[in-house]
């Protein structure tokens, strides 16, 4: 799923790309389409859309949020891509793929594409970005938050640090992939229990987070470019490296899980597991 880092990158693209365009048309393309696109303003989706002006996109977690201006009522696109959600910036006359489920149509005929081989994510049409689901309750961004602030919040949880990690109640935009990589560098098992952290792997873990979610981010931007449909996590350390040399101690990397909840990190630069043989 697009996690911190390349949501980060796709918003810095957008913001050049498409801020100060007005959306001429919008397409919602079925099957698909009506299962993505989400109508919170109770007056229709293309019709809203329709004529109104992208003044502004910002990110929030795992979300991208664009700011319409169209008779001056305020108006927000809320796109919350999910696992498979990708968007795509594509020229004039450019073949749409299959699995693109939306289109937003622009001066010149260049198109901003929403495509999702699962149709998992949701574009939002609304009047405040809140009335998206799972938006309102987010805890802060990890690039906002202070050490204090980080241990406070920390406190109440007290289930595996994975686990925590992800939810985006206690800090928001990070998931699976990403929470393997903030736990190799703190050097934390990912199934230690938050109630056995010390004080300095707390400190380590939010150290961690910052480093490794800036350093991805300058990775992502170098290697993505305009093209905001790739995902490229090659650079990562651990996550999707299963059996291949950790990069600091050359232990083969372990795997626990599957599919989607794959989560993977080094036995010795990570010890300690919960359970026997993790
Ligand atoms: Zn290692």
């Amino acid at each position: 799923m697009p996690e911190l880092p390349e949501l980060e990158v796709v918003c810095e693209v957008l913001r050049r790309r498409v801020v100060g365009e007005t959306i001429l048309d919008a397409c919602v393309i079925p099957p698909g389409g009506p299962i993505v696109v989400r109508d919170l303003t109770g007056s229709g989706f293309e019709a809203g859309v329709k004529g109104a002006r992208i003044t502004r996109i910002a990110r929030r977690g795992k979300f991208l949020v664009f700011s319409l201006e169209r008779n001056a009522a305020p108006l927000f696109l809320v796109i919350n891509p999910k696992l498979t959600g990708r968007l795509k910036l594509a020229a004039a006359g450019e073949k749409r793929r299959a699995k693109t489920h939306l289109a937003f149509c622009f001066n010149g005929g260049r198109e901003l594409r929403y495509i999702d081989q699962k149709q998992m994510g949701q574009v939002y049409l609304a009047v405040d970005p809140e009335q998206a689901p799972d938006f309102a309750g987010m805890g802060p961004e990890p690039f906002e938050i202070s050490l204090e602030e980080f241990r406070l919040r920390l406190k109440p949880f007290r289930g595996e640090i994975k686990g925590v990690l992800t939810r985006s109640d206690f800090i928001a935009g990070i998931g699976n992939a990403y929470a393997d990589e903030i736990l190799w560098a703190a050097r934390i098992h990912p199934y230690r229990k938050r109630t056995q952290l010390t004080a300095d792997q707390v400190n380590q873990l939010y150290e961690a987070m910052q480093t490794t979610l800036r350093d991805a981010v300058e990775h992502v931007r170098a290697e993505m470019g305009e093209a905001i449909d790739t995902k490229p996590r090659d650079f990562l350390a651990v996550h999707m490296k299963s059996g291949q040399p950790c990069p600091r101690c050359g232990t083969p990397i372990a795997l626990v899980g599957a599919n989607q909840r794959i989560t993977n990190f080094c036995r010795t630069c990570q010890p300690g597991g919960l359970i026997k043989g993790m």
